[in-house]
């Protein structure tokens, strides 16, 4: 099949006219982005977003307009410094610039450079401003944000020490993992040199801590390399002081009422009922979830039940009617949530009812939340816009350009 040096007749005329109708679009949809991001502009104001129990802005205005992560970041994004970059975004507002190339911008531009990259992607493509981007200096300070857990590590000649940081909830979780490994690895070692043994000289030494910790770690790793079965989860020790009602994790703060319904939803949890701090009894365990009827839920819903959400990894399995209150664990009484929602659901933030297979969610004012995107029709005409001519395009020529550099600021000491 040769190529003719020719161009066919009418082939220029077709893609010029292609090209016209998509600068024309382009220009248009340019106008509506900036619309849109006014709209995510308000729904950023007093976390109004969050009415609605989505886990961010990105995810809220991902499951509205029914676009990706990414897109949706982008919108939120721009959102958010709008008021930073009021150049570039009045080159999306006039058609002039994408919402990507003002995304980009957006995200990783420091305060007082609107100017210089609005007149910058004029004529820069959306990779071309990423390099343009990444040539700016760093920021000496970036701003502290201090996350909620953490885990940090140091090294020292001999040893590697870590921090890990957990709320309560999580904690308590992680320390009965613990002790049950440290329970086997004791009753382990005694299986093998027997109560007399311990003060031998031959004996290995007796189990601690940091071996169950090793061990936790080796079970983890094996379990996930061979099936990542997440039935179970571990057991969980409550103390109830029977006059008070008071729950408190073992060795641990006491527990809201939430806390405790969150924590007996999917985890084995064991509660002790006391009296003036002495156990006088043991509650039923919670039935874990069984592994079948956990496939089965899995099968009839892969993600989190909370429209919008769309978390796959972790899911709790919430009993819609407790089963501190009589409810089963049976297929139509259980439904699949992410961590985040089951807990937002026990702190009654949102609500979930029942049965299983059409799960009803409202948000804190009783709306009732659906999955759908709010895309429909067009009622009415598409805005002005002039046509988006595009970036030029043209190869950067890096060794010329000047990159963004904020001026030194005048210090006080
Ligand atoms: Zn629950
Ligand atoms: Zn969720």
């Amino acid at each position: 099949m040769a190529i003719t040096s020719e161009p066919r007749v009418g082939q220029d005329a077709r893609i010029g006219a292609l090209f016209e109708r998509l600068a024309e679009l382009q220009g248009q949809r340019n106008v509506i982005d900036a619309q849109i991001v006014d709209v995510v502009r308000e729904l950023e104001q007093d976390d109004l977003w969050a009415i609605t129990g989505a886990r961010s802005l990105e995810t809220c205005v991902a499951w509205k307009t029914g676009s990706s992560h990414s897109h949706a970041k982008a919108l939120a994004e721009v959102a958010r410094r709008a008021d930073v970059f009021p150049r570039c975004v009045a080159g999306l507002r006039e058609g002039s610039l994408s919402l990507d190339q003002v995304a980009v911008i957006a995200e990783k531009a420091v305060e007082g450079s609107d100017e210089h990259y609005a007149g910058l992607a004029q004529a820069a493509t959306v990779s071309q401003l990423r390099t343009a981007l990444n040539l700016a200096p760093r920021p000496d300070t970036e701003p502290p944000s201090e996350p909620e857990r953490s885990v940090t590590k140091i090294t020292d000649d001999e040893f590697a020490i870590w921090r890990v940081k957990l709320p309560h909830v999580e904690a308590a979780v992680f320390d009965a993992a613990l002790q049950s490994h440290l329970d086997a690895l004791v009753a382990e070692w005694k299986r093998a040199h027997g109560e007399r043994d311990s003060a031998s000289e031959q004996a290995p030494p007796f189990p601690t801590v940091a071996d169950a910790f090793m061990r936790l770690v080796e079970h983890g790793w094996d379990a996930d390399a061979v099936a990542r079965p997440h039935g179970h989860r571990t057991t969980v020790v409550v103390h109830l002081d029977v006059e008070s009602q008071i729950g408190s994790l073992h060795l641990g703060p006491a527990i809201s009422e939430a806390e405790r319904q969150y924590l007996t939803c999917d985890a084995r949890v064991e509660t002790w009922f006391e009296r003036d701090g002495k156990p006088i009894g043991v509650g039923r365990e919670t039935r874990e979830i069984p592994r079948r009827i956990r496939r089965a839920l899995e099968r009839r819903q892969s993600t989190c039940a909370v429209p919008g959400c769309g978390a796959t990894r972790g899911l709790h399995a919430h009993h819609i009617w407790h089963w501190e209150k009589g409810g089963p664990t049976e297929l139509w009484n259980l439904v699949l949530v992410c961590p985040f929602h089951h807990r937002l659901h026990h702190r009654k933030l949102i609500t979930i009812s029942g049965p299983g297979h059409a799960v009803t969610v409202t948000d804190v004012n009783g709306r009732t939340l659906d999955g759908s995107s709010v895309a429909r029709p067009p009622t009415g005409p598409p805005p002005q816009a002039p046509p988006y001519a595009g970036p030029t395009g043209e190869r950067a020529q890096w060794k010329w350009y000047v990159p963004f550099t904020p001026r030194p600021q005048r210090s006080d000491n």
